[in-house]
């Protein structure tokens, strides 16, 4: 498979006011945009530039992403994500999840596209098999206070970039938390994952029916999605839930690398 068309954004497409991009600096907030985006949320989700309505990502932030490139999960197969989770798109991820600028999603699962050539074997001169994508899911109060499931939204709205990538996909939410799992943040690798392996089910069927139905089309190759990835407890948890559920991940795609803060590309 050629991936070359695989890329995200559109590059080389640079903001003349933004000075030196090689120090990729960007530019903070300013209260204006704040507000703006507030009252109007249409301007770009990194930085802010653009007046209201000019798009949620612009040609700086898509620039200044860097990625895709692999991350090294302990236990948690190929993983690779668009960036890492600073700047712009840190300030874009955390727009789209906690203060309700579900116009990202768009634009944020673009940015996906090219991790998920990186994760995904390459056989050549076969037709790309469909893909299932599998979001990680939320707890359930935090989707019903972002008013939805964040990562499964950035799911649907990966599957027709993928399909003008050529690659088919569908989004299989097979998997769900129980009301038992905590907030994540603040928690070592450890906790994390004992929190989510008490709390993480197969979606639709309950506790009662954990591992007694095969997925839909198994022989699709399945990729976890998901936001940020920072001790990567989440990911191996979710990849034996889905072994018990018969399927064997080939990878996982998120949007930001936190894993070691500073570490460059
Ligand atoms: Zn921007």
């Amino acid at each position: 498979m050629d991936n070359s068309g695989l890329r995200g954004p559109v590059r080389g497409s640079r903001r003349p006011a933004s000075g030196s991009i090689p120090g990729m600096t960007a530019p903070a907030l300013s209260p204006l945009a704040s507000l703006l985006d507030l009252l109007f949320p249409r301007t770009c989700g990194g930085c802010g530039a653009g007046p209201p309505g000019s798009g949620g990502w612009c040609p700086w932030c898509a620039e200044s992403t860097a990625g895709p490139w692999s991350v090294g999960v302990p236990g948690a197969g190929r993983v690779a994500v668009a960036g890492r989770y600073r700047g712009p798109l840190r300030r874009a991820v955390l727009a789209y999840k906690e203060r309700g600028r579900r116009d990202l999603a768009a634009d944020l699962a673009g940015l996906l596209v090219a991790p998920l050539a990186v994760v995904l074997p390459v056989a050549a001169g076969r037709a790309p098999p469909r893909i299932r994508l599998v979001p990680v899911p939320s707890r359930p109060a935090a989707a019903r206070a972002r008013g939805g499931d964040h990562v499964l939204r950035l799911c649907r709205a990966l599957e027709p970039r993928l399909a003008a990538a050529g690659l088919p996909a569908s989004t299989a939410p097979l998997l769900a938390l129980d009301r038992r799992a905590r907030d994540s943040v603040g928690l070592d690798g450890a906790a994390r994952a004992a929190n989510l392996a008490a709390a993480l089910y197969p979606a639709g069927r309950g506790r009662a029916g954990r591992g007694r139905r095969p997925p839909p089309d198994p022989g699709a190759p399945v990729v976890l999605v998901d936001d940020v990835v920072t001790t990567g407890a989440t990911l191996r948890a979710c990849r034996r839930a889905l072994r018990g559920l018969g399927c064997e991940p080939v990878g996982s795609v998120l949007l930001a690398d936190a894993t070691t803060p500073g570490r460059k590309q």
